[in-house]
């Protein structure tokens, strides 16, 4: 894959990562047993995703994960430890 690619590809994850993290505010700052600042919800997608790529012209695939299914999972765990931390019906 030409540089460019790659950083298109990164540019995309980062842009949908930023939009995703704005969205939500969390019940705790930090871990309560290990004080890690990080929590993640593991989720579970299925379906079909298109990856565009062209060898002359810059495409991007900023939307590649938008027509898959999305069960959230119900915990959010501790990025450290990986202990359950909140309940997702926490997080506004
Ligand atoms: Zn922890």
């Amino acid at each position: 894959m030409a540089l460019q690619g790659v950083y298109q590809l990164i540019n995309d994850r980062n842009t949908k990562l930023e939009r995703e993290l704005n969205k939500v505010t969390l019940p705790i700052n930090e871990c309560p047993h290990c004080g890690c600042a990080i929590f993640y919800r593991k989720d579970y997608m299925s379906g079909s995703s298109w990856y565009y790529a062209s060898n002359t012209i810059d495409v991007e695939n900023g939307s590649m994960y938008d027509g898959l299914k999305t069960t959230y999972g119900k915990w959010w765990h501790c990025d450290d430890c990986h202990k359950r931390v909140f309940e997702d019906e926490d997080v506004e």
